[in-house]
């Protein structure tokens, strides 16, 4: 057939298992499921939010705006930028699908830390790319650096903070990295966690207006899946210098955001109380997970998102802990497939998390 040949070996994304799975397979109510694997937001959807969809629900037979005027604009004003300088995509992972259809070809080479995020590989070896990684998990500034000189990539994804593991540059780091990459290089800064670890240390904010108008090479990506809480509606958004979006722009598909999603973004930008809510509840209910982990001196790394990874002792397999969860209606991630014995949990509300610790302790104690 004339399928592309590289097809065949291309792995998909292993995404958090579904609500629906843990339903059929273990027969356990919808109700009493606790789902802390995908890093949604445990407040919810704001009902500001809910309101707004329903409102917007009997224009679903219309075409979206594409120009995405109204989101663009409540963006721009967030951040103190213009229209021009956003794109806007189905979850931030549409931009950095195109981000690297736009900058790689086959062969070319894109720099990650050695643990990250999955889309980025998943994406490059759609396009037969080739990823070169830092030498550790955690972002290090020195190894990027490094790297960068010897192996000369074009595209850099510097993950601020970094899913799976929480780790988080501060910003003169990120721009000590970015003061070194030539401009021929594009470097993307996914802060699909950014509001988190900004509310968490100031050292750690990274603002979009800072970064435009020094390095029209860079690209800062947000999304509405984490504190928005719309993981569903599928929207994020690059920042970029108005060229570097105008390039971008180029090969998104047209209407690629639903009218729904596109109100509803724009609603969740405005509902401060659940934002604040949000951040409240995540770095108090942190407090709850280390001092578990200190207790029962399992290893983790301070996090600055919406999530906390345990890096389990040899004698708890990761895999078995997830199991022994899931049949009591917990669901959180297996790191396993990263090659690592952890668990990444969301931080979920007081509630929930009580009873994840006390079914871990139980595992522990078996
Ligand atoms: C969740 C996440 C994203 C984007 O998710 P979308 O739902 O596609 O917006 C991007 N980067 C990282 C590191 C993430 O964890």
């Amino acid at each position: 057939m004339g399928f592309k040949k590289h097809l065949s070996s291309l792995k998909s994304y292993e995404a958090g298992k579904p609500i629906e799975l843990v339903i059929r397979d273990y027969g356990i109510r919808e109700k009493d499921i606790i789902k802390l694997a995908s890093n949604e937001n445990p407040l919810g959807v704001s009902k500001k939010v809910i309101k707004t969809i329903k409102k917007e629900a009997k224009n679903s037979y219309r075409y979206p705006d594409d120009s995405m005027f109204e989101l663009k604009k409540s963006l721009a004003k967030k951040y103190n930028i213009d229209s021009k300088n956003i794109i806007i995509g189905q979850g931030s992972d549409q931009i950095i699908e195109l981000l690297i259809k736009a900058t790689a070809n086959k062969g070319d080479k894109i720099l990650t830390s050695a643990l990250t995020f999955a889309m980025y590989g998943i994406y490059a070896s759609h396009n037969q790319v080739e990823i070169i990684k830092t030498k550790d998990g955690v972002h290090n500034a020195d190894q990027f650096i490094e790297e960068y000189k010897k192996s000369k990539p074009n595209l850099v994804f510097l993950c601020l903070p970094n899913n799976p593991l929480g780790d988080c540059l501060d910003r003169d780091e990120v721009f000590r990295i970015l003061d070194t990459i030539s401009s021929d290089t594009i470097v993307a800064l996914d802060c699909a966690y950014g509001e988190f670890a900004a509310y968490r240390n100031k050292n750690k904010e990274i603002k979009p207006k800072e970064i435009i108008n020094k390095y029209k090479n860079c690209i800062y990506l947000g999304t509405f899946s984490k504190l928005y809480g719309l993981g569903g509606l599928r929207v994020g958004y690059g920042i970029a210098d108005s060229k570097f979006i105008d390039l971008l722009s180029r090969i998104r598909p047209p209407f690629n955001i639903t009218n729904i999603s596109l109100k509803a973004a724009v609603t969740s930008l405005e509902d401060s109380d659940f934002i604040k809510d949000t951040l409240k509840n995540n770095f108090k209910e942190m407090e709850a997970y280390k001092d578990f982990a200190k207790n029962k001196n399992i290893n983790f790394i301070e996090s600055y998102t919406n999530f906390i990874t345990f890096i389990l002792p040899k004698n708890v397999d990761s895999s078995g802990l997830c199991e022994y969860l899931l049949k009591h209606g917990v669901i959180i991630r297996d790191l396993k497939s990263y090659k690592i014995n952890a668990v990444r949990i969301t931080i979920g509300t007081k509630k929930q998390n009580k009873i994840v610790l006390r079914l871990i302790d139980k595992y522990l104690k078996r």
